[in-house]
């Protein structure tokens, strides 16, 4: 096949998640909802107020699973630092002393990194990929892009930084920025037209997944699917009925697809 754009999906096709469970993830996201409040402190937003704390993490928490629904639902994005935003306002809404009058966006920013840093530190990229990427990197006609259904870009950016690949990309794409999640089409064409594709060479594209949301997306928009079998099964997964669909076992097996 003669492809002219290839799209990869971040977790668990170019990095993974050392034995993942709901319980990890759960831990990982509460160590850094701690070091988000601690900042708070330490900038004197937030008093030292047991209460107040106490408050903030059950409204975060909250708020966080009904959004992340919602998205499941809906395919819309709700980043995590209009999480924080929301969070601070019902706080200040409910009478406590919170100090600022403006959050900076910036700001906001800061104590996403923080939240998702546990996270962050967890991913790693698989033994092929940076390999698979520097060979396709190598093609000169190739357009090289990746979109990751996240909350929060810089996670995703500095994943990509800390491990030398973001040199390999041509565009990265997040839920966060874009404000839709895949299986989305419009992620997929917003991706393609920022590699300079046009819509109807979707077809002379591949996309490289591991999940329902990266095989329905790309199939919408006429992508050829390759599908990275995955060790782990997610809890409630989607079946894929796709027909062609390719699959493969290594990140690596991708360039056997590439002419
Ligand atoms: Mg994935």
């Amino acid at each position: 096949m003669n492809v002219k754009g290839i799209i990869f999906d971040f977790g668990f096709t170019l990095f993974s998640f050392e034995n993942p469970s709901v319980e990890k993830y759960f831990d990982c996201f509460k160590r850094g909802l701690l070091k988000s409040i601690d900042i708070l402190k330490d900038k004197d937003i937030l008093e030292e107020d047991d209460e107040l704390v106490k408050d903030f993490i059950n409204i975060f928490n909250k708020k966080r699973a009904n959004s992340f629904r919602l998205a499941m639902k809906t395919k819309d994005e709700f980043p995590t630092t209009l999480l924080f935003r929301t969070v601070l306002t019902i706080l200040k809404e409910k009478g406590y002393n919170i100090n600022y009058d403006i959050i900076e966006d910036e700001f906001l920013e800061e104590m996403a990194e923080l939240y998702h840093s546990c996270e962050e530190s967890e991913w790693k990229p698989f033994d092929e990929t940076k390999a698979t990427l520097e060979a396709l990197s190598n093609i000169s006609s190739l357009k090289i892009g990746l979109i990751s259904n996240h909350p929060n870009h810089k996670t995703i950016k500095n994943m990509l930084e800390s491990n030398n690949l973001d040199q390999f990309f041509n565009v990265i794409v997040t839920s966060a920025k874009f404000g839709k999640r895949k299986p989305n089409p419009d992620i997929f064409l917003y991706t393609l037209k920022k590699m300079g594709l046009e819509k109807h060479e979707a077809k002379d594209c591949i996309m490289v997944g591991d999940e329902a949301a990266d095989a329905v997306g790309a199939n919408r928009v006429g992508m050829q699917i390759v599908l990275k079998k995955r060790d782990y099964e997610f809890p409630y997964e989607r079946e894929i009925t796709i027909p062609n669909i390719i699959e493969i076992k290594s990140i690596n097996e991708v360039l056997n697809y590439i002419s």
